[in-house]
């Protein structure tokens, strides 16, 4: 193919530049890839996550080579899920606290597990522009949710991501969500301390959320404590402290604290720092956290399992071309529910036995 040559800067081809910038795009080996995310370059960084999250079979190939390449970087950061209702204050929270962990001197990543920001047609979670002066800092990273909405297919990535920005040197890892769905759970599926930001106020709010959550929480933070709302605050800490009380704690080792903060006015999240830290500690000592993790990788095993399988079902021809009459059975209730899907597995080729 000829160039043509514009101002006699850019080289202008007759599809705009895209097979230019797909041969571009094309040139980096696996050893750029790894050389570029271990030395934290930041554009190659960008490229390995886009990689990682890419459904092309050739990328995932090498996305998992990539892996291979920089698994022994990785491990080293502290994995912090962070979760609240939308409102609550999390994108301010973070923007704060991360700041606060650079002067620290920490590096901080910011990842967002956001199943439904496809259909709602952008990027709730994660965005640049909720985190300005955090987004626009040389030691952050904010990676928006992947745009496929699939929880697994999400988690797949998130999980990726994580390890890529660990092995380029972020030692913090923010993965933020809202409560909804399944989303907590597998947050704190691939996190070391899961964070719970909660609203001042008390009755309503208890009311409201989940049990699963309190479950889950390492730490609970009422957020928005400041000024006028300090006596609410304080009112809903009791609330939780007592809630989480009568729940049996999931480590010996670690009695869920509830704490007072506000994102906004920067109040409460050094101390907030300090039980993260002395939770990494005491877990780290214990050899608990080497143990979660463990537990954590086998889950991401199976779940990943079970994903590639559903996927394989439902595309599989067979499988899709008896689907509509078996649903039709279904629905009328000429045909067992256990009958209708050991039907569809021996479709797709699995030697199930049909009496179940
Ligand atoms: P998110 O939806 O959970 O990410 O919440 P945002 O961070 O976007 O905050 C939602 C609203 O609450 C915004 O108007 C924020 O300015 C406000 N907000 C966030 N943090 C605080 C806080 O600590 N105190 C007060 N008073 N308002 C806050």
């Amino acid at each position: 193919m000829t160039l043509s040559v514009d101002t006699g800067r850019v080289p202008v081809l007759p599809d705009n530049g895209r097979q230019a910038w797909r041969a571009v795009r094309a040139t980096l080996t696996l050893d750029d890839y790894v050389k570029g995310v271990l030395s934290g370059d930041r554009m190659r960084l960008a490229r390995a996550i886009s990689l990682v999250e890419s459904s092309n079979p050739e990328h995932q190939k090498l996305a998992q080579d990539l892996l291979i390449g920089i698994t022994p970087a990785t491990g080293k950061a502290h994995r912090i899920g962070i979760t609240g209702v939308p409102g609550v204050g999390k994108s301010t929270f973070i923007e704060s606290f991360g700041n606060l962990l650079i002067e620290k001197g920490h590096r901080v990543a910011v990842l967002a597990v956001d199943p439904s920001s496809s259909r709602s047609g952008g990027s709730i979670l994660g965005d640049k522009t909720r985190m300005e002066t955090l987004a626009n800092n040389p030691h952050a990273y904010i990676r928006p949710s992947p745009s496929s909405g699939r929880l697994g297919g999400v988690t797949r990535t998130t999980r990726e991501t994580m390890l890529v920005m660990e092995a380029a040197g972020y030692d913090v890892i923010l993965v933020e969500t809202v409560g909804a769905g399944q989303n907590e759970t597998v947050v704190a599926d691939m996190t070391d301390f899961f964070l719970v930001l909660m609203l001042p106020g008390a009755g309503d709010e208890l009311q409201g959320i989940k049990k699963g959550i309190l479950e889950l929480a390492d730490l609970i933070a009422v957020n928005k404590c400041e000024g006028d709302n300090e006596q609410k605050a304080e009112v809903a800490r009791q609330h939780y402290a007592n809630a989480l009380h009568i729940l049996t704690p999931s480590s010996p080792n670690w009695q869920p604290p509830v704490l007072k903060i506000s994102g906004l006015s920067n109040i409460g999240l050094p101390e907030l720092w300090e039980r993260v830290e002395a939770h990494h500690k005491i877990f780290q000592e214990s050899g608990e956290l080497e143990a979660i993790r463990k537990g954590q990788r086998i889950k991401w095993m199976w779940n990943l399992i079970e994903d590639k399988l559903m996927d394989a079902v439902r595309s599989n021809p067979d499988v899709k071309s008896h689907l509509p009459e078996i649903r039709r059975q279904v629905e009328q209730g000429e045909i067992t529910v256990p009958l209708a899907g050991l039907k569809l597995l021996q479709m797709f080729g699995l030697a199930v036995a049909l009496e179940g």
